[in-house]
């Protein structure tokens, strides 16, 4: 079984929203220096399931990114964790694509890999969120998808999906190959053994460019997005403290619990 997984490196989720600054007039997000970039949540999940896949049906690991040159510490990570070859998508062209645009490259990177049965992505990004890369690289592929997955099951050429969803799970039975999302319920990513570290920091990663992958330079990139971005700001949070107060903790439960009824919370 030959997986594909795309991984994005984002800024980590779990830095404070304080410590980060938003140049509202570049529309940019500044993060804190010396903080290390990750690899977004929901792909490290991706990545754990691919190589779980792997070592119960055999096959080859491959995982891809698009972004800077410092993407390959998380791609190295990969390889540590498992990941049988990795490849870093970077090329000034791809700089500033949206959703479609990142769709298009990988969808190129991925052409030229070769034969595979499953592409696994992150059901969203950690950091913008769109949750539509994926989807539209099953676009570009012309390959089924499903989303969402918090389990999958492997039998012959077909793939037995279950969905996380808000209020219950979904089966759904799909053929290879094909294109799968998956949510953080699907399992608990693994640390990277020290072997692995030392196998991943020897290992020299491919650098594609737009050259090396047959990517139409019209439809990537800033002057391709089909969104614009209007506007990117810090949301300001207020909050009013009110103490209510009685003779007795019971008469004070009553008045709070009035009160709440009044301002119809509930
Ligand atoms: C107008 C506009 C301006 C933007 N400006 C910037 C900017 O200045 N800087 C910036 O960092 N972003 C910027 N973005 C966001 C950037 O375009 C998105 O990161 C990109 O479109 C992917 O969408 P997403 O992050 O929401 O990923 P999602 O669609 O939520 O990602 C879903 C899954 O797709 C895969 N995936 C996503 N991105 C990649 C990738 N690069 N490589 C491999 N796999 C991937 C992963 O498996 C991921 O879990 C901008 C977006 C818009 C619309």
């Amino acid at each position: 079984m030959n997986i594909i997984v795309c991984i994005k490196q984002v800024q980590d989720p779990d830095i404070p929203p304080r410590d980060f600054k938003v140049d509202e007039e570049k529309m940019e997000i500044l993060p804190p220096a010396n903080v290390s970039p990750v690899i977004s949540t929901f792909d490290e999940n991706a990545v754990e399931e691919a190589i779980a896949l792997k070592e119960e049906h055999g096959g080859k690991v491959t995982v891809v990114t698009v972004g800077p040159e410092n993407c390959k510490d998380s791609l190295k990570k990969c390889l540590a964790m498992g990941c049988d070859d990795a490849i870093l998508l970077n090329d000034s062209c791809f700089e500033n694509s949206d959703a479609f645009g990142i769709a298009r490259i990988l969808a190129a990177a991925i052409k030229k890999v070769g034969e595979f049965d499953i592409i696994l992505c992150g059901r969203l990004s950690s950091d913008w969120g769109f949750g539509s890369t994926g989807l539209a690289l099953a676009e570009a592929l012309g390959l089924p998808s499903v989303g969402q997955l918090q389990k999958i099951t492997v039998e012959g050429t077909e793939l037995i999906c279950e969905r996380a969803l808000e209020d219950g799970v979904e089966v759904v039975k799909v053929k290879t190959p094909c294109l799968l999302t998956v949510s953080n319920e699907i399992n608990t990513p693994r640390l990277p053994s020290v072997k692995g570290i030392l196998m991943a920091s020897r290992k020299q990663l491919p650098i594609w460019k737009s050259t090396d992958i047959d990517v139409d330079e019209s439809k990537i990139g800033d002057s391709a997005n089909t969104l614009e971005l209007t506007k990117l700001y810090k949301p300001v949070f207020t909050g009013n403290c009110e103490f209510i107060e009685d003779e007795s903790l019971e008469e004070a439960a009553k008045k709070l619990a009035m009160r709440l009824r009044e301002d119809k919370i509930i």
